[in-house]
């Protein structure tokens, strides 16, 4: 089967051609200008016979991808601005949005054999900010995140942006299915993972210019921008790469996937968890990481967490453990050759 992956070039859509190509697909995949692609042909050479990468300048243009989704039987759509330093909505919403409308409008018309979408989506689009422990499954929207920037517009600041593009993104995708179901022949999955952490195998040119996710995860195990007491108080939920990836290409093979939204989440975590985990790994990959306060976040709970019992259900996915993906990510920071 052939697979177009969108914004192949990111971090997560890097190991989704890569796991797609392994398990014998044929895969497409898009990027916004040629030179974008000259990493990936490096990368996936043994699989040349397989793998081809063209060009879509701009996803937010009609038609954009009337011409990639011909001859295609499965869309991994990933392709989306994951930045928190927009200065105004619509720098992150109109390509979230019209990119994701415009592919489906694209496959609508011209992609003849797609049977099944996947789009990635977030956990930004399920979760409501809360101080209060909750758990939230796949029946939650965040629209207090697109209510926020429809009242304020730039002023609700560049994390509210981020969260109601992602929420707008996959409602629009929802709505257009629900629209369109009488004459289209294919199914949307959308999976929701939260922040994905692991070896990137996408270029990288220096470990100060990661991706959003990663770079998050440098700052605060290497370069100490946390406190003890932040890395005690902040948390989050994560996946590896890898395993969003094979979510992504489990997400195209089972059947009782179709029409389902799913949480991608291997667990929570505080910063002084990570920190902790990354200390304990012998021999130790890197030297002089973050120390916090050892032991501090044992056993506290993490105030939001996601019910993922759908991954193993739906997908049957099992996430691997938080040490394998932190090791794996110290031995990459350690033998990065690049800027730094
Ligand atoms: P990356 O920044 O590494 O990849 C983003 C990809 O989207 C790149 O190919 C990028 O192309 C493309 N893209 C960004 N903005 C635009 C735009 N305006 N027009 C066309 N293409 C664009 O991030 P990730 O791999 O982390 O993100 C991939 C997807 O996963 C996104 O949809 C993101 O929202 C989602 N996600 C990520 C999480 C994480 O923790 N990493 C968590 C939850 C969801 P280019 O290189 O040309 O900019």
């Amino acid at each position: 089967a052939k697979v177009l992956v969108t914004g192949a070039n990111g971090f997560i859509a890097a190991w989704i051609v890569r796991t797609l190509l392994e398990s014998g697909y044929t895969v497409r995949g898009t990027v916004r200008s040629a030179s974008k692609g000259e990493h990936l042909k490096a990368l996936f050479a043994s699989f040349k016979e397989r793998f081809e990468v063209v060009t879509v300048d701009d996803i937010t243009k009609d038609g954009a991808f009337d011409e990639a989704v011909k001859g295609i039987d499965l869309v991994e759509h990933t392709a989306s601005p994951f930045r928190l330093n927009a200065t105004e909505p619509d720098e992150l919403i109109v390509p979230a949005v019209q990119g994701t409308v415009g592919i489906l409008e694209s496959i609508k018309k011209h992609g003849t054999s797609v049977k099944r979408v996947v789009i990635t989506s977030s956990s930004a689009a399920i979760t409501i900010p809360s101080t209060e422990p909750v758990t939230y499954d796949e029946s939650s929207w965040n629209n207090p995140a697109i209510q926020k920037v429809k009242e304020l517009g730039a002023a609700a600041g560049p994390g509210p942006i981020y969260l109601a593009s992602k929420t707008l993104a996959e409602k629009a995708a929802w709505e257009f299915v629900e629209k369109n179901k009488s004459s289209i022949s294919w199914d949307l999955v959308t999976l929701n993972p939260p922040y994905v952490y692991g070896p990137p195998i996408h270029e990288v040119t220096s470990l100060k210019e990661l991706n959003t996710s990663m770079d998050g995860f440098y700052k605060a195990v290497v370069e100490g921008a946390q406190d003890a007491a932040a890395l005690a108080s902040n948390s989050g939920s994560w996946i590896d790469v890898r395993d969003i990836a094979k979510a992504h290409v489990l997400a195209g093979e089972k059947a009782e996937a179709g029409g389902q939204r799913i949480i991608v989440s291997a667990g929570a975590y505080y910063w002084q968890d990570i920190v902790d985990v990354a200390n304990s790994i012998t021999p130790a990959p890197l030297p002089n990481l973050v120390k916090g306060n050892p032991g501090a976040t044992k056993g506290k709970q993490v105030v939001i967490q996601y019910d993922a019992s759908k991954l193993g259900r739906v997908l049957g996915l099992k996430p691997r453990p938080l040490e394998d993906t932190v090791r794996d990510i110290l031995i990459m920071f350690a033998g990065f050759k690049g800027k730094d």
